[in-house]
C-alpha cells in the first residue's frame, strides 16, 4: 500500500478526464489520473467514437464503391476479411490510446491504474491488480462516464444480444440484425452492419428517428435507411426476448406488433446510456446524485463537496465527449482560479450516419415549443455545385435567425461531411454573428462550406444559386 499526495485527482481517462489532466499538468498543477484501462482514453476511445468511426469508414468505402457504377467505374462486389477488419480498428484504437498515454508521461501525469473509491472529501484508494494506492489531494474531477442502459425486457442473457460494446467488437456479421433504438447508436452501428452485408431492421419508440433532431434534418437519413435498412418499425417497442434456435425471437409492441415472433441472428441495443455514479464511497461526502443519477453541479462544475468536481456524462445531457473536454478544462480554470463558468451558447450534436445530421444551439422543434420567434433559412444541397460533383445532393443546411437582432441562434446541417461543417455554425454562435456577418464571409468555391454561406444569403432572400426566402 502506497500513500501519495497532490493538488489533483481525476478520476476517470475519457476525453473529459483526460483533456482535464493534460490541462492541469500544462498549468503546473500536479495531477494524478485514475482509470481502470491501461492508457487514457475512456470508453470514446476504447469502445465508442473512434471504433465506430472507423467502421463507418469502412462503410463509406464499401457504399461509395457501390454507387460508383453511376459514375462509371465498376468494382467488383466487396470480399469481407472480418480478422483483418478488426485488426484495423483494434489498431486506429492502440494507435490513439498509446499517443495518450506519450502525452500523459510527457506531461508528468501520474497515471494510477486501477478502480478508484472515495474514502474522504479529500481522500482516494486506488485498488490495482496487485497494489493499493492511498491519494491525498486538494481537488477531485470525477469523470466517470456512462455505461449502456439496458432495461429488463431487453436483458436477455445472450452473446446474441449486443450492447454498443459488444457490437463494436465485430463478433460476425449476422445475416439479420435488429437494432432497438433509433438514435445515434442504433443509426450509427446499424447503418455499418447494413453495409457489412447484415439486412438490418431497426424498432424505435417513438414516431420518428433520431427524436430531438429537427425532422427537416432527419428525412435525408431517414430516406437512405429506408433503401439499406430491411425495415424500420417506428411507435414500437420491444416486449419481450427469447432465444430461439440459433437466434433470438422478438415480441413487439405497438405499430409493428404484428410482426412479433421475427427471429434475428444478432439483436443490438441502444436505447441510451446511465451516468456512472455509483462511485464507491461517493456517500462519504457531501456529492448529491438526482433521480436519474447524475451528479449535481454548479455552473463551475463543483459539486455540493466543495474539494469534488464532475464532468462530461456523469453530470448529465447531453452525453457528448466534446461537451465532457470542454466541462473538464473548465473545472481545472475554475481549480486554477478563473471565474470561468459553463455556459456555452451551442454544443454541436453529429450523428455519423450517412448522410450526416448535425446541428448546434437552438433548433427549430425546440423554438416551437419555447414559442420563440425564429426566422428560418434553408439552403437544400441540390443548388450546391460541390454537393452535385460529389452526387451528395440529399443535403440541406438551414440557419435558425432572430428576427430583431439578426443574430444566428441555430444552425443544422444534414450531409456528406456535415458534421466537419457545423463548426462554422458553433462559431458563429459563440461569436454572436449576425446573418449578414456569414453573408459576406468570403467561403471558398466549390465547397460544401459554401451552403452556410448561402443559406445566410437566402435569409435576406438573395441567395446566388437558389431562389428561396426565409420564413
Ligand atoms: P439515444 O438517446 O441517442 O437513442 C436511444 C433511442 O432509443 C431513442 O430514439 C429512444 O426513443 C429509443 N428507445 C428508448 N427505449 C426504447 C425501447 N424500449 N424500444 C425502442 N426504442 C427505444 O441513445 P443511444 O443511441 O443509446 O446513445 C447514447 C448516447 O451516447 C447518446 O445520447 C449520445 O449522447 C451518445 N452518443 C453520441 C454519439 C455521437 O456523438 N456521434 C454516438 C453514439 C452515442
Amino acid at each position: 500500500m502506497s500513500e501519495q499526495s497532490t493538488d489533483l485527482v481525476v478520476v476517470g481517462a475519457g476525453p473529459g478526464g483526460y483533456a482535464a489532466a493534460f490541462l492541469a499538468a500544462d498549468l503546473g498543477i500536479g495531477v494524478t489520473l485514475v482509470d481502470e484501462a491501461p492508457n487514457p482514453g475512456g470508453v470514446c476511445l476504447y469502445r465508442g467514437c473512434m471504433p465506430s468511426k472507423a467502421l463507418l469508414h469502412v462503410a463509406k468505402v464499401i457504399d461509395e464503391a457501390k454507387h460508383a457504377e453511376a459514375w462509371g467505374v465498376r468494382f467488383e462486389d466487396p470480399t469481407l476479411d472480418l480478422p483483418a477488419l478488426r485488426t484495423w480498428k483494434d489498431g486506429v484504437v492502440d494507435r490513439l490510446t498509446g499517443g495518450l498515454g506519450q502525452l500523459s508521461k510527457q506531461r508528468k501525469v501520474t497515471y494510477a491504474q486501477g478502480r478508484a473509491a472515495i474514502a474522504d472529501p479529500h481522500t482516494l484508494v486506488v485498488r490495482g491488480t496487485d497494489e493499493e494506492q492511498t491519494i491525498r489531494f486538494d481537488h477531485a474531477i470525477l469523470a466517470t462516464g456512462s455505461r449502456p442502459s439496458i432495461p429488463g425486457a431487453l436483458a436477455l442473457d445472450s452473446d446474441r444480444v449486443m450492447d454498443s460494446t459488444r457490437a463494436l467488437e465485430l463478433p460476425d456479421v449476422p445475416a439479420r440484425l435488429l437494432v432497438v433504438g433509433g438514435g445515434y447508436i442504433g443509426l450509427e452501428l446499424g447503418t455499418a452492419y447494413a453495409a457489412l452485408g447484415s439486412r438490418v431492421t431497426v424498432v424505435e419508440m417513438t414516431d420518428g428517428l433520431l427524436p430531438g433532431a429537427d425532422r427537416d434534418l432527419v428525412t435525408p437519413v431517414a430516406k437512405r435507411l429506408a433503401t439499406l435498412a430491411e425495415a424500420v418499425w417506428l411507435e414500437t417497442t420491444v416486449a419481450r426476448m427469447e432465444i430461439a434456435g440459433e437466434g433470438v425471437a422478438v415480441t413487439l409492441e405497438g405499430k409493428a406488433a404484428e410482426h412479433s415472433g421475427q427471429v434475428f441472428d444478432r439483436v443490438l441495443v441502444a436505447v441510451g446510456r446511465r451516468p456512472n455514479s455509483a462511485i464507491d464511497g461517493l456517500e462519504t461526502t457531501r456529492v448529491q446524485v438526482d433521480a436519474r443519477g447524475f451528479v449535481e453541479v454548479d455552473a463551475q462544475r463543483r459539486t455540493a463537496e466543495p474539494s469534488i468536481f464532475a464532468i462530461g456524462d456523469l453530470v448529465g445531457e447531453p452525453m457528448l465527449a466534446h461537451k465532457a473536454s470542454h466541462e473538464g478544462r473548465l473545472a481545472v480554470e475554475v481549480i486554477h482560479g478563473s471565474k470561468a463558468l459553463f455556459e456555452p451558447l451551442a454544443i454541436p450534436a453529429v450523428v455519423f450516419t450517412d448522410p450526416e445530421v448535425a446541428w448546434c444551439g437552438l433548433t427549430e422543434t425546440e423554438a416551437k415549443a419555447a414559442g420563440r420567434p425564429v426566422k428560418i433559412a434553408k439552403f437544400p444541397w441540390g443548388a450546391s455545385g460541390r454537393a452535385v460533383t460529389l452526387d451528395r445532393i440529399d443535403g440541406l443546411t438551414k440557419l435558425l435567425v432572430d428576427p430583431e437582432s439578426e443574430q444566428i441562434i441555430g444552425v443544422g446541417v444534414v450531409g456528406a461531411g456535415a458534421g466537419e461543417l457545423i463548426a462554422e455554425g458553433v462559431l458563429a454562435i459563440e461569436m454572436g454573428a449576425t446573418a449578414s456577418d456569414l453573408k459576406m464571409t468570403i467561403h471558398p468555391h466549390p465547397t460544401l462550406s459554401e451552403t452556410l454561406m448561402e443559406s445566410a444569403e437566402v435569409f435576406f432572400a438573395q441567395s446566388t444559386h437558389y431562389r428561396g426566402k426565409a420564413r
